[in-house]
């Protein structure tokens, strides 16, 4: 799949907010087949929302990988950089993955999961450990 091709229309959605695929196809300089192409991987993915003829738009997952990403810091979960084994996780398959406690976001790569040792992480990057150890603290909050 052309990397190119897909940068270009998550970064014109992204700043533009929705247009029609003809648009986004002059904006990018792509021919219509590639775009074509482009977003059925990408819809596949559930990375863009498609209306029939009509305009392709990010779906509204920002605001979703924040409300994770901030309640996980009630549980002590922490970024990448925290030093403990309380840290976000990365990894590639096809492109840069990273879990929801990453510091940046990303539209293609932050992923509504916490670092774990039994999937996404390791010893050293473990959110969902710490999450489990305060689970109870945090619920013991009035
Ligand atoms: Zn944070």
């Amino acid at each position: 799949m052309n990397s190119y091709a897909k940068q270009g229309v998550v970064k014109e959605l992204n700043d533009s907010g929705e247009m029609n695929q003809a648009e986004l196809a002059a904006r990018i300089g792509i021919p219509k087949s590639t775009l074509s192409r482009t977003l059925q991987d990408l819809e596949r993915r559930k990375l863009i929302i498609r209306y029939d003829n009509g305009p392709v738009r990010l779906p509204n997952q920002t605001s979703t990988v924040v409300t994770i990403h901030e309640l996980g810091h009630n549980f002590d979960a922490d970024h990448e950089d925290a030093g403990g084994y309380n840290q976000a996780y990365r990894w590639w398959r096809g492109y840069c993955h990273h879990t929801v406690m990453w510091s940046g976001y990303t539209v293609s790569g932050s992923e509504y999961e916490f670092s774990s040792d039994d999937y996404h992480g390791d010893s050293t990057h473990d959110d969902a450990r710490r999450i489990s150890e305060t689970k109870g603290v945090v619920a013991s909050y009035t």
